[in-house]
């Protein structure tokens, strides 16, 4: 009985109803190799409009997330130096604007601090500054150091001068040995208070090494330590400067 049932309604099918099928049978989704040419294709436009705009920037520039650096232990066990700063904030909407707060910066020193412990060194905020300027005025004090010295007021020789930037055209930090002074981004590919300890053994008479990538004075990496050489060289030179 049923399977005369089917038999009957298999031939109410007519030839019209085929042609239909086989429509339906042209419309098939394309074959996943395709799917796959335009997704990449559509994928490269982005990326290359992304790169393009500068906005690959935000994917290797990053503002430091609130952590705490470890303890370290002194190397030498020798006498503390406190080693003074003299904190200038350059602030705009604009690009070069730092958007750093006093709690901001507290932690930025305090864990740069923790870093130079090794050498006995602990960092100290003198004051902090805060400077409106264009950022075409930021971006010509940087191009020309000796302004930041010359045309600031709140300069001071005698201690170090750390400036606050937004960015500073690619790079996390600069140090200008002859004027005491560094600057650091709010936008780094390493840790903020990595570059700031790591500037500040530039103006302490450290210079790079090629060495290994866990050193202090290791090149945009987020390294540390500091060797015995180190610590004897840059306690020499704040002794000098900052010694009673
Ligand atoms: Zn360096």
């Amino acid at each position: 009985m049923k399977k005369e049932g089917k038999k009957e309604l298999d031939s109410t099918f007519d030839d019209s109803m085929f042609e239909e099928e086989e429509e339906i049978e042209k419309k098939k989704p394309d074959p996943i190799w395709k799917t796959l040419l335009i997704t990449s294709v559509v994928l490269m436009v982005i990326g290359g409009l992304i790169w393009l705009s500068g906005g690959y920037q935000a994917f290797l520039y990053r503002k430091t997330p609130p952590i705490k650096e470890k303890e370290f232990q002194s190397i030498l066990e020798a006498e503390k130096i406190v080693v003074p700063l003299n904190i200038i904030v350059f602030q705009n909407e604009g690009n070069l604007g730092s958007q750093r707060d006093k709690a901001n910066i507290r932690q930025l020193i305090d864990n740069a601090s923790r870093i130079w412990a090794q050498a006995d060194i602990t960092l100290s905020i003198q004051a902090i500054h805060s400077i409106v300027a264009t950022d075409d005025t930021i971006s010509r004090f940087f191009r020309t150091p000796n302004l930041l010295a010359r045309d600031i007021p709140q300069f001071e020789l005698t201690v170090f001068n750390l400036f606050l930037v937004g960015n500073l055209g690619g790079i996390n930090g600069i140090a200008f040995g002859g004027i005491n002074s560094l600057a650091v981004a709010d936008y780094t590919t390493v840790h903020d208070f990595r570059v700031t300890a790591h500037e500040i053994g530039h103006l302490l008479s450290l210079s790079h090494t090629e060495e290994v990538r866990n050193r202090l004075m290791f090149r945009g990496a987020n390294g540390t330590k500091l060797t015995e050489g180190e610590v004897i060289a840059a306690y020499t030179t704040a002794l000098e400067f900052f010694g009673e």
